[in-house]
């Protein structure tokens, strides 16, 4: 008869023959053919259980045999194929750790950020509460309350983008001092950073920008305050060498209300193509609330007074920079912004 010992036995040296000695899983394959839960010399094992009480000793003997030998020789060969893959993989590919690492370089603020945190961080030294607004308003508190009616002309100067009859995005951070004003009792002081959306597009105007708005409301607060205050934070902002300027102007919200410029950071104010040969650049608004401003917040317009600013954080950006385009500022193109 075939003994079943020795057929499995020379099956598994002819297959061991022609296993791959460099390949772990081949190896791993043959283990498994002969080894595992279902394989030739398990399946054996269980054969045992079939037969009478008396042959199972010698059985039992001669299986456990085979069993050792698979097992030795498949570690043998698990082993060599497990050189022969550090080998081979040695070979292919080496590292030299001399060279330099993936540099992951360090990133730099954006432009608009930093200018928003260096004004931020100006006012917050003179005591102003910082508050950020909202993007959405209402008519009322962008428009109405602000001393600015439904048949106002000043409504033609911004082209809005309403979301209904009364909500519009914001054309101005100035809604936030009326927000501000119903929710303190003066005497305050405040500023309000945040996005400003226009129907604008072009070189110096973008459909968002970004405002800072100032609120100071007190008992004897004047014109002389807020221009003093003004031009010490524009030196700040472009150094001491910097000329400054009111010019009167007119908002619905403040009286009485300026422009303010500072000598044009491009030519020093000697006059050039940006400053339109004036040698001044225009760089907000301010005034003296407007006592019917304070009215309709129920502040004492006898008792109280203040003053109110708003610049373009943008406008700042490009003059302190000299970027040419405001789009730029928010385009996010690397090669623009790695030069800060
Ligand atoms: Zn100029």
């Amino acid at each position: 008869m075939t003994n079943p010992f020795e057929l499995i036995k020379s099956q598994f040296v002819a297959e061991l023959a022609t296993t791959s000695l460099s390949d772990t899983a081949a190896v791993d394959a043959l283990r498994v053919k002969f080894l595992g839960k279902k394989g030739l010399v398990t399946e054996l094992m269980k054969q045992m259980g079939g037969l009478a009480a008396e042959e199972r000793p010698a059985f039992g003997k001669l299986v456990n045999v085979l069993k050792a030998e698979v097992d030795q020789a498949i570690e043998v060969a698990l082993a060599t194929a497990r050189e022969a893959e550090l080998e081979q993989k040695l070979n292919s590919g080496w590292v030299d750790i001399s060279l330099p690492g993936d540099g992951i370089g360090a990133g730099s603020l954006h432009p608009l950020y930093e200018i928003r945190e260096e004004i931020v961080d100006f006012f917050m030294g003179m005591g102003f509460h910082v508050e950020s607004g909202r993007d959405v308003e209402t008519d009322w508190y962008n428009f109405e309350a602000l001393n600015t009616p439904p048949d106002h002309p000043s409504r033609d100067m911004q082209d809005t983008f309403y979301l209904d009859k009364k909500v519009m995005l914001r054309t101005h951070t100035s809604g936030t001092q009326i927000h501000y004003m119903e929710t303190h009792k003066p005497p305050f002081r405040m500023i309000a950073p945040g996005h400003v959306f226009r129907v604008d597009s072009d070189a110096t105007h973008a459909p968002m920008f970004q405002q800072v708005e100032g609120l100071v409301v007190d008992r004897g607060i004047t014109f002389a305050h807020l221009k003093g205050l003004l031009f010490l934070w524009a030196k700040r902002l472009f150094g001491n060498e910097v000329k400054m300027r009111f010019r009167p102007s007119f908002f619905p919200f403040t009286e009485p209300s300026a422009e303010m410029d500072i000598s044009c950071v491009f030519c020093s104010g000697a006059g050039c193509r940006r400053c339109k040969h004036t040698g001044w650049m225009e760089i907000g608004g301010c005034g003296c609330v407007d006592p019917n401003v304070l009215k309709n917040v129920g502040i004492d317009g006898e008792e109280f007074t203040g003053f109110a600013f708003g610049f373009g954080l943008d406008r700042i950006a490009m003059l302190r920079h000299q970027v040419p385009e405001i789009g730029l500022l928010t385009a996010n193109d690397q090669r623009f912004l790695r030069q800060f």
